[in-house]
């Protein structure tokens, strides 16, 4: 007992000054869970369940759907598990059984969001499986690429209806299933304040916000230099969301690849986000980064970190005085 509480207390993540931070894991199977369970995360910020349909051919059934997700919610152990709902796309195609036409721009195109509305089939048949899987334990839904509150409202009234129909089945269902969004698409961002009046919480996909913010392709090694987080403008949009989050009283976590690259800790934590999604990998390094950071004097370097014109004013605001 004594073992295990001192394994925690170090598991745990404190920037140098004791506020705490909570780190969350990224994962798609169950084996990830369960290893980043007993390293001590949050729960998990960010089940990308797109991977179930690309491992296979073939849509994966209702059944087959809520095995992992039931699996993923056990092995979370009554940590939460937030279920993304598909996010197909882009450069996460998946052609076949679905029979999405071939698209010019298919990172503007039907993706996210916009192709479970657009296949209610589909999303029912995964909002069943997600739903049926809450029984197990704590779970919150998220929705991928929200552009604007129409999407969530008609999301939402989606997983009413079929929360209806399984409670009327007898399924046991969770009391409380909150739903949150991405905000990955700067209309999202610039209307968060809105939003988090139909959304419970925000994860920011940092990854995909930077990429449609710098019109700069994520997975495009020509414009890498352009695809750059440490940007003004991307900074500045950061903190609009954290800001809208605050004041609505939403919890907020940023799920990107920044989340968890120990180089950008002191840019969320300057502009004041607590919650952090990443790889488990990322946890440890993570942890040690915060650990030697003044949370209070990053907070105090603000105003500095939100007129930075370029990447190199951003970091001198940043750049701690030890
Ligand atoms: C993101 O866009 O930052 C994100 C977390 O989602 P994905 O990388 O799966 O698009
Ligand atoms: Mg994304």
């Amino acid at each position: 007992e004594e073992r295990r509480r001192a394994k925690q207390r170090v598991q745990e993540a404190r920037t140098r000054d004791g506020h705490l931070l909570s780190l969350f894991v990224n994962a798609e199977d169950t084996e990830t869970i369960a290893r980043a369970r007993r390293n001590g995360a949050a729960g998990v910020g960010l089940f990308r369940t797109e991977f179930l349909f690309l491992r296979q051919r073939e849509l994966p059934s209702e059944e087959e759907q809520f095995k992992v997700y039931r699996d993923a919610v056990i092995a979370m152990a009554g940590k939460p598990v937030t279920f993304r709902t598909l996010d197909l796309g882009a450069d996460k195609a998946f052609g076949g059984p679905l029979e999405v036409a071939r698209e010019e721009n298919p990172a503007l195109g039907l993706r996210g969001i916009r192709l479970s509305l657009q296949r209610k089939h589909l999303f029912i048949a995964q909002l069943r499986a997600i739903l049926r899987a809450s029984g197990f334990g704590p779970i919150r839904i998220l929705l991928p690429m929200i552009s604007a509150i129409e999407e969530v409202r008609e999301a939402r009234a989606l997983i009413e209806e079929t929360m209806a129909d399984l409670r009327r089945a007898r399924v046991p269902l969770a009391e409380q299933i909150p739903l949150g969004v991405m905000i990955e698409v700067p209309a999202a961002a610039l209307i968060s304040n809105e939003l988090a009046r139909y959304a419970e919480f925000f994860a920011i996909g940092s990854n995909d916000l930077a990429q449609y913010v710098l019109a700069a392709d994520r997975n495009n090694s020509q414009v890498s230099l352009a695809y750059d987080p440490m940007h003004p403008a991307f900074v500045r949009l950061l903190y609009l969301v954290a800001d809208s989050a605050r004041q609505a009283k939403r919890p907020l976590s940023v799920c990107g690849e920044i989340a968890g690259d120990p180089r950008y800790t002191p840019l969320l934590i300057a502009l004041g986000i607590s919650d952090f999604s990443m790889h488990l990998n990322a946890i440890n390094d993570v942890r040690d980064a915060a650990a030697k950071l003044s949370r209070k004097q990053l907070r105090g370097r603000l105003a500095r970190v939100l007129h930075a014109g370029d990447r190199e004013e951003l970091q001198s605001a940043l750049k701690l005085l030890s």
